[in-house]
């Protein structure tokens, strides 16, 4: 994950002052009458609860986390970047798979950019999307910085969600998992005293901004019914925020997916806003949620350092959130319409 980073307390701290505002909000609804043009909120409608559960195996996902990890740093341009695309692709042998490969114009440079999206097709009209990036943070490419739970708890996540969608056709939505790659601002976050001179949403989400002006031009956004993102979900402390630019029914499913596995008390106990991978969709009309914890460490010590090692995982947390994502999926599969964008 590319930022909230360097001013990671100042938004933490504001995430508890929204809290608290909001429970200021509450306790003075309590002597207020709602006014009569406020808009109406319909709850949403959840299909039947109708099992069996699904199951994420989160030590096979923890094995693809430490093969990617074991690759090294894997900044743009570098060898181990290079291995760890051929490592994703070989796991999707088979598979329908598109490679989406561009330059991209950064700051430091051009580099090569590779997308890989991996399809599964459903049997109704419409697409989710499930992504994660890959890239190592570029500004931290020489030292040991591996990214094991940014960059890589994400997309062994994703590798082992493949298990589960491939060899059968979907009863529901097609299902797309993207690698995306370049997320990472290449120009240092601030963290060592060098503020990046672009702003941030110029120097960063290079892979998935391509995929979403791609998809917009050749008509496929249409299709995208939601976007999920994964990121930094392998904290063995697992608590994900409700990050606030989220499309605010979609993280309702995913809370009501977490309720029913019992998952529920690792999920949206904090609101925090974070620029990431799902804001190119997300500004294009498309319903995205960002599944993130980005509280890493105490006073997140270990995001965008040496520290983010696989130590600090739990397969426990990468089952937990695997369950989430595709029980989320079988009740987005099952809700007819969809919630309005
Ligand atoms: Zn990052």
């Amino acid at each position: 994950m590319s930022r909230v980073k360097r001013l990671s307390w100042i938004l933490l701290a504001c995430a508890l002052a929204v809290i608290a505002c909001d429970r200021d909000k509450d306790s003075t609804a309590q002597n207020t009458t709602v006014s009569a043009s406020a808009p109406a909120i319909r709850p949403l409608n959840f299909p039947a609860d109708d099992g069996p559960l699904p199951s994420a195996d989160g030590d096979r996902a923890m094995q693809y986390v430490k093969e990617i990890v074991k690759f090294g740093p894997r900044p743009l341009g570098s060898a181990s970047h290079k291995k760890v695309e051929e490592y994703i692709s070989s796991h999707l042998k088979g598979d329908q798979v598109e490679d989406d490969i561009f330059t991209a114009d950064t700051p430091e440079g051009k580099f090569p950019v590779h997308n890989i999206i991996a399809k599964y097709p459903g049997t109704k009209d419409g697409i989710i999307i499930i992504a994660s990036h890959y890239d190592t943070n570029y500004p931290l490419r020489n030292t040991s910085f591996v990214g094991a739970n940014d960059g890589a708890s994400s997309s062994g996540l994703l590798l082992e969600l493949a298990n589960h969608l491939r060899g059968k056709q979907r009863e529901g939505y097609s299902v797309w998992l993207v690698w995306d790659d370049a997320e990472e601002a290449m120009k240092p976050d601030g963290s060592g005293g060098q503020p990046n001179e672009m702003p941030f949403s110029a120097d960063s989400l290079y892979g998935i901004t391509h995929l979403a002006e791609k998809w917009q031009a050749d008509g496929t956004l249409k299709k995208v019914k939601a976007f999920i993102l994964t990121d930094m979900i392998g904290d063995a402390d697992l608590n994900v925020e409700r990050e606030t630019n989220s499309t605010p029914w979609l993280e309702d499913v995913v809370f009501e997916a977490a309720t029913r596995l019992g998952y529920q008390s690792h999920f949206f106990a904090r609101r925090l806003e974070v620029s990431d991978d799902h804001l190119p969709f997300l500004k294009r009309g498309v319903p995205s949620a960002d599944l993130i914890d980005f509280t890493y460490g105490y006073n997140v010590a270990y995001w965008h350092t040496t520290e983010d090692t696989v130590d600090k995982l739990s397969p426990r947390s990468l089952q937990i959130v695997g369950g989430v994502v595709l029980e989320t999926l079988r009740i987005l599969d099952k809700m007819d319409p969809l919630p309005p964008k």
